[in-house]
């Protein structure tokens, strides 16, 4: 993370906002989205996934959307990859980064990825192999994300003991560091914090940094304070709250990127991203799917009158 910026906001929209969303979104479509949102001040966009085309038509034109993010400056461009091959294809495009995700509840991972976790732990083992051998200069970062760790939509509460053994097998098969995903929304603030407490302690602080929220009970943005609050420094977000996860029925959108960056720039940490232009990318993804519902308060609300966010007010200093 650049020293510009407090905290990260990383875009999964152009991924887990569109995954669930079956009318295809053009590619053309999606260039503009990425492009305005890192003109906005957006620096990590995951822009897809390397699944197969014939399981989520609409991430099919993941490697263009990675070519094209590729040619914009400062930009980090992360992928998904759900296997071997995913990761073999995007390392053959370039990404910055690449996440696999690997389901703390295993029936959820069995039905999501079709793998068990010694399957997937042995996938992440090859996976490792394979970056460790791209020469360092053009080496993807490899994340670990703990899918379903606060809970699951199939086997119910997960405990925390499973995460935590799951965090160091990741660490152990070679990612750089893992992520806490709530695939299902079902965290709160307390849990946040004692989730990341114990996975530090198994496997250091600086091997876990960010959070994944959903907001379907509507407490996306209270998990972000206590992660926040507990010393996280990159939250994931989808514009306009787009996303779910086919895999865990009922889970709707993420947290709303437009709303994170107004909490955290209102509580004076920088996100280095122009508000007011974030909001304006909205009309692009509304026009590229019309009937799509879109949220966010503040976009609905407007920003208070007078607000100056504390990006803006590092730069007039
Ligand atoms: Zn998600």
């Amino acid at each position: 993370m650049t020293s510009s910026i407090d905290v990260l906001v990383s875009e999964v929209g152009p991924r887990d906002g569109l995954q669930s969303i079956h009318r295809l979104m053009s590619t053309q479509d999606k260039k503009r989205w990425i492009t305005a949102e890192a003109a906005a001040g957006v620096l990590e966009i995951e822009v897809g996934s390397f699944v197969s085309a014939k399981l989520i038509p609409q991430l099919a034109d993941t490697a263009e959307l990675v070519a094209h993010s590729l040619t914009i400056p400062g930009l980090t461009v992360a992928a998904l990859v759900p296997n071997y091959r995913g990761a073999e294809k995007a390392i053959e495009c370039g990404v910055h980064k690449i996440t696999i995700p690997l389901s703390v509840s295993e029936t959820h991972s069995l039905k999501n990825l079709n793998r068990t976790h010694a399957q997937l732990l042995d996938e992440v083992r090859r996976i490792a192999a394979l970056i460790r051998d791209v020469p360092l200069p053009r080496r993807p970062a490899f994340e670990g994300a703990l899918s379903t760790a606060f809970g699951c939509t199939i086997e119910g509460p997960v405990p925390q003991r499973k995460v935590v053994e799951l965090a160091e097998a990741l660490m152990a098969a070679g990612c750089d560091e893992v992520g806490l995903s709530d695939t299902t929304g079902y965290g709160n603030p307390a849990q946040v914090k004692s989730l990341t407490l114990a996975v530090w302690a198994a496997v250091g602080r600086k091997h876990l940094t960010g959070i994944h929220l959903h907001n379907t009970r509507g407490q996306g943005l209270a998990n972000v304070v206590a992660a926040l609050d507990v010393g996280l420094s990159t939250v994931d977000a989808s514009l306009g709250g787009l996303g779910g996860c086919p895999s865990a029925p009922g889970a709707s959108g993420n947290i709303v990127t437009e709303d994170l960056v107004f909490l955290l720039e209102a509580m004076g940490l920088r996100t280095g991203i122009d508000i007011t232009q974030l909001l304006a990318v909205r009309r692009i993804v509304q026009e590229a799917l019309p009937g799509e519902c879109l949220y966010g308060f503040v976009a609905d609300a407007g920003l208070p009158k007078g607000f100056i966010s504390a990006s803006k007010l590092a730069l007039d200093d």
